[in-house]
């Protein structure tokens, strides 16, 4: 059964050749499969059936010429396989989408509810589906695929998906290497809405109570940051009669939940202007609660470095800081400036920080772990003579889970100073 709304290149994608491409592999491979890693990389391929074509099958075999691992080949990335079954072999068709759907869908039971209709429905490899991440905001779902080889099964998982959950609206996000070579997506492109009308409007969706606008077309993500939603909801029960600053705003996600909270002043600061504008349209949407009607919402155009140390000398002074700023380390060898950048970042705000005030500060630099950067933050506020303490820290919300250590990058502490 396929579902006639959907977009006829997605509906229309070519099928996989129907035989898988075989693969052996380097030793250090094979144990990684074996513990259960859901990434083969090209140079540890010893030896390859045919060259094979962007979503064939892959199967993986020992030397001992036993099974290993099931995947989607992908001759176009680093990861040229995204394994879909390790051990035990078994058909990748509509049942295999469904019971992965499925126990994502049920993984996500305790988030269904009323207050929240905006967060992460697939997580990639840590649901079963290397490489394909879905959020959810309300009637819309923004799927977001990481490899070409999705294609050919594109219309089949959506068509799975709708059969758990009646979306009205499916937006295509494509990662920044699948977009860099249009030649090979047929006319698909980033932000197409591949079923149900295009969002003219911004979109709208809960989080905890609060709503906010969501554009999965042109936002960055998929439109928000769904991984920060409980400590989001951690800063508004922090924020009780405090004045409230919030770093690297965005679209105020942290704003609104200290006003909810109870702030009597927040300030969001980032260096985007649009960003700041559609902060400024969600402090409008939640007029009528009363704690966001009651707080005094300012927002602040810079960049942090600089406006911070600005804010600082002219001594003004907050309850709450939060800072949650961009991934500052992708690799492994941006490591130390990174953690320089967040000591820096953490002295910057505890020189806003009136004494015994809370200080929230977030780090989503997967190579950065969270001792590294609990070590290097703790240190630089005894160095400035402000010392953390009731230190708190937090890590990936429930959406968001994470099987295997590249996938683990989101880190925040909470502390007194
Ligand atoms: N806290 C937000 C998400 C932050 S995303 C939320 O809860 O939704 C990171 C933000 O940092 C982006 O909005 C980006 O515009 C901003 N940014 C990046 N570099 C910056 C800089 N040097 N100074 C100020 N803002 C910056």
């Amino acid at each position: 059964m396929s579902d006639d709304r959907l977009h006829p290149l997605v509906s229309g994608w070519p099928a996989p050749a129907p035989k898988p491409v075989r693969l052996r592999v380097s030793v250090s491979a094979e144990a990684g499969l074996r513990r259960g890693h859901p990434w083969l990389y090209a140079e540890r391929i010893q030896e390859q059936s045919r060259d094979g074509e962007a979503g064939d099958l892959a199967v993986v075999f020992d030397r001992k010429r036993a099974f290993l691992a099931l995947g989607l080949f992908d001759p176009h990335s680093p990861i040229r396989v995204r394994v879909l079954r390790a051990r035990t072999p078994g058909p990748i068709d509509r049942s295999f989408f469904r019971e992965r759907v499925g126990a994502a869908v049920a993984r996500r039971e305790t988030l269904r509810d009323s207050e929240t209709d905006g967060y992460r429905l697939i997580n990639g490899e840590s649901d079963g589906l290397p490489g394909c991440v879905v959020d959810r905001y309300a009637g819309t779902a923004v799927a977001k695929l990481y490899s070409h080889a999705w294609l050919p099964y594109l219309a089949e998982l959506i068509e799975v998906l709708l059969e758990q959950e009646p979306f009205e609206r499916v937006v295509l996000r494509l990662s920044r290497l699948m977009s860099a070579e249009p030649e090979l997506l047929r006319g698909l492109y980033d932000g197409l809405t591949v079923l149900g009308e295009p969002a003219d409007a911004t979109l709208l969706f809960r989080e905890n109570g609060l709503l906010f606008e969501v554009d999965p077309v042109n936002g960055q993500k998929t439109g928000c940051f769904l991984d920060q939603r409980d400590n989001r909801a951690r800063v508004g029960i922090l924020s009780k009669g405090k004045r409230v600053l919030n770093v690297f705003s965005y679209a105020g996600g942290f704003s609104l939940s200290a006003a909810r909270g109870g702030a009597c002043e927040v300030c969001s600061l980032d260096q985007s202007a649009p960003a700041l504008a559609a902060a400024q349209r969600n402090f409008q949407l939640n007029a009528k609660l009363p704690g966001v009607a009651a707080a005094a919402h300012e927002t602040l155009q810079g960049d942090a470095f600089v406006a911070l140390a600005e804010m600082a000398a002219t001594g003004r002074r907050f309850d709450v800081v939060v800072l949650d700023p961009p991934a500052l380390a992708r690799r492994r060898a941006q490591v130390p400036r990174a953690l320089e950048a967040y000591a820096r970042l953490a002295r910057l705000g505890l020189d806003l920080l009136e004494p015994g005030g809370s200080i929230v500060l977030a780090s989503c630099s997967s190579p950065v772990t969270p001792e590294v950067f609990r070590a290097a933050v703790v240190k630089e506020a005894h160095r400035c003579g402000r010392p953390l303490y009731d230190i708190e820290e937090t890590g990936h919300p429930i959406d968001h889970p994470t099987d295997f250590a590249e996938s683990r990058y989101l880190k925040c502490i909470f502390a007194r100073a």
